[in-house]
């Protein structure tokens, strides 16, 4: 830290994303990628649009925003492209929270909401999940101020039904309610037809999971056009080209195959069962998850261990130090193969690993 940096900015404390090492080769399975490359339609557009990389790109992204309007059923004032859905929650917490109030959103859930709350001034409220890791929609009814929530919810890949997220955003007709769809490609039911009912609801979307782009940094916000109008704002005020050329054209490209996309969803849902049932019979509990990853914990060793003894194998998974999930792990689901390596080194682990007392030896 220099002697220059400003006092809003004291302390903070920044998202520490998963790791991306590049000493050795590893099965990553601890970023929720797609273990799916992209469609041949995405790798052409990308080299034809970088041929025209000495010129600025569209900073409406009027192609793109069409290509989503489509997909999703909305109108293209409706949708916002942004560089990875981490930019749109950016740009929600600047435009509907105000310095001093609260946000509200689960205490279990996304790393970066809190950061993000503390970038910006916001109050905290963060609502207990219950018990089995549930979100309880009561806890959100008539809450009174903005509300955040994962669906499915990171990360234990728990979804809420659409009925439920109807109630929180009829519930709540004075704050914006952002559902964070990262993960919904998965299994779970989305809201984005809601949209069009409600002028308080923003639905965000990535194109980092279910559309293979984690690398080209796409996402997107969809809503009624004066909530995408206030974000553009703030958008265009702070980085008005915000998604490049390159990806604007994979973007447009990756709808025009959400065939070859959904059904890549499809394979990763079945290899998640195949790997829950496979975990289970190991002895491990896991979570009733309808995302890309499993939320798992053993009871003969501690969530720090197996991430070690895992990372030692070449495996990398998600510990998060977090108090009241130290015991888990989240384990993206890969391709077939990876998880057949994942169950055989958990194994091996397990028979070696005696009981968690013994482990620590
Ligand atoms: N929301 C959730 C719940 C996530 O887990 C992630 C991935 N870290 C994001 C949003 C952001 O993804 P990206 O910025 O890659 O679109």
């Amino acid at each position: 830290m220099s002697n220059f940096q400003s006092s809003r900015f004291a302390g903070l404390t920044a998202y520490v994303p998963g790791e991306q090492p590049r000493d050795r080769r590893y099965i990553k399975l601890n970023t929720n990628e797609s273990p799916y490359p992209p469609s041949e339609g995405v790798l052409k557009a990308a080299a034809e649009a970088a041929r025209s990389l000495n010129l600025y790109c569209d900073p409406t992204a009027l192609r793109l925003r069409r290509a989503a309007a489509e997909v999703y059923g909305v109108t293209e004032d409706m949708v916002l492209p942004v560089n990875g859905s981490d930019e749109i929650l950016n740009l929600a917490f600047m435009a509907f929270c105000d310095r001093g109030t609260p946000v509200a959103y689960p205490e279990t859930s996304y790393g970066f909401y809190p950061v993000l709350a503390d970038l910006h001034g916001i109050i905290k409220r963060e609502i207990p999940l219950k018990s089995d890791f549930s979100v309880d929609f009561h806890d959100y009814l008539g809450i009174n101020c903005t509300v955040v929530i994962a669906n499915p919810n990171a990360p234990t890949g728990m979804a809420l039904g659409p009925d439920s997220v109807e109630r929180i955003v009829e519930a709540n007709p004075g704050n914006v309610v952002v559902i964070d769809e990262a993960y919904v490609d998965f299994g779970a039911e989305s809201a984005v037809s809601l949209t069009k009912k409600y002028e308080n609801l923003l639905v965000t979307r990535t194109f980092s999971k279910s559309h293979s782009l984690a690398g080209a940094r796409l996402g997107f916000g969809i809503g009624d056009k004066g909530l995408i109008a206030d974000l553009a704002a703030i958008k265009d005020s702070t980085n008005p080209y915000n998604v490049n050329a390159m990806t604007q054209m994979a973007g447009i490209a990756a709808f025009e195959d959400n065939g070859y996309y959904m059904e890549n969803c499809r394979r990763v849902a079945r290899t998640r069962e195949d790997t829950a049932e496979r975990l289970r019979e190991l002895g491990f509990e896991v979570t009733p998850s309808k995302a890309n990853f499993l939320f798992v914990r053993h009871p003969e060793i501690s969530g720090g261990e197996l991430y070690e003894k895992l990372r030692e194998k070449n495996i990398l998974v998600r510990h998060f130090s977090k108090k009241s999930i130290a015991d888990y792990n989240r384990i993206t689901v890969g391709a077939p193969d990876e998880m057949e390596a994942l169950i055989t080194a958990a194994g091996e682990i397990l028979a070696g690993a005696g009981g968690k007392s013994d482990a620590k030896e």
